[in-house]
């Protein structure tokens, strides 16, 4: 598919054809404003034909808008699968929230996304499409883009599809492409230590925010699945690591639930691991999912108890919830239609 390749990739497959260099620009350049094959007036109906089967095809199933002004997409694929995005709207800017896999097979009890498993994992290109549309939508191009964040936290684990989303990242923050800096790009993972160093031997500098949700690992072991293959010990020196080799901050979410990792004597354990470190632990009281009967903590509970973090010494927040009324709160997402509509 097309949108995998950057500008040079591109510009050699359209010399491939036996068509001149400047077709490849302009290739590239329907690509970035994410035209359709059909709105592209620049090429003839014979450089169509022949680029018909790489150029990529989808269809905005859904989009959703928030009373917040949060937006939701579900966007369909060739093959049919169902990816959903959400784009975030600030003072500062816009952030869209890309899915990296077609479900995910890390199983927290959470969350939605993980309903039904893995499906597939999402080309490079599958995933900058989600923000090429959301650009487009803002009615941004690729010179004047709208798009000022991006984040991994959509359906799927990013560091379980760790050679399409590193391939992304470098698409997104290409000079060619859209040029969003690695500074403005935060990318979630529930902890595949491995591939956190591995991001950091790569040469990568996104903001790294790691799923913790537990201070310890028995809670993290009833909540998360993936606690069973690394220990909290092993994912905060992995972080380390990262922050040695980018100097960047590294951020924790922290899923407020009742009655599993929400009472004071949590939060003060929680506390004691990570006092010292430069980070910041962002909490979100848990979004409710139809499928569990997990609870979140209201609101002026989570605030209590990040104050209570705070005299710990550890630095913290409370994360806004955004389009929780279309289902596009953090671990809302999935890749079956339906939910709000
Ligand atoms: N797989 C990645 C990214 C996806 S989710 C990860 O685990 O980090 C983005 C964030 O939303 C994660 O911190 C995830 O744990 C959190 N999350 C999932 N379900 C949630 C829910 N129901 N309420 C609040 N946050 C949730």
């Amino acid at each position: 598919m097309l949108l995998d390749l950057s500008l040079e990739e591109i510009t050699e497959y359209a010399l491939n054809l036996g068509l001149p260099k400047f077709r490849g620009k302009q290739i590239f350049d329907a690509l970035y404003k994410a035209k359709t094959l059909d709105e592209i007036s620049n090429l003839s109906k014979d450089i169509k034909e022949k680029i018909k089967d790489d150029y990529p095809n989808w269809e905005i199933v859904k989009l959703l808008e928030s009373k917040d002004g949060t937006k939701k997409m579900a966007l369909k694929l060739l093959d049919g699968s169902l990816v959903e995005s959400v784009l975030l709207s600030y003072k500062y800017g816009n952030t869209v929230c890309v899915s990296t896999q077609v479900g995910c097979r890390m199983g927290c009890k959470f969350c939605a996304s993980t309903i039904g498993g893995l499906k597939r994992n999402l080309s490079a290109g599958e995933i900058l499409l989600q923000v090429l549309l959301y650009n487009k939508i803002l009615g941004g191009t690729e010179k004047e883009r709208k798009v000022t964040n991006v984040v991994l936290m959509g359906c799927g684990e990013p560091l379980d599809n760790y050679e399409n989303v590193t391939k992304f990242l470098k698409l997104v923050s290409s000079e060619n492409g859209l040029n969003i800096s690695e500074r403005n790009i935060s990318l979630s993972t529930c902890g595949l230590v491995e591939k956190i160093k591995k991001l950091a031997d790569d040469g990568f500098k996104v903001t790294l925010t790691i799923s913790l949700h537990a201070p310890n690992d028995e809670i993290r072991k009833k909540i998360m699945p993936v606690a069973n293959a690394y220990k909290i010990k092993d994912i905060l020196s992995a972080c380390d690591y990262y922050f040695e080799k980018t100097g960047r901050r590294v951020i924790f979410e922290y899923a407020l639930i009742e009655n599993v990792n929400s009472s004071e004597e949590n939060i003060k354990e929680l506390g004691k691991l990570l006092k010292g470190r430069s980070c910041l632990v962002n909490f979100i009281p848990l979004n409710s999912i139809k499928e569990q009967n997990l609870i979140g903590v209201s609101r002026k509970r989570a605030y209590f108890l990040s104050s209570l973090l705070e005299k710990e010494g550890v630095n913290s927040t409370v994360r806004r919830t955004m389009g929780e009324d279309i289902e596009g709160a953090c671990g809302q997402l999935r890749n079956k239609l339906g939910g709000a509509t």
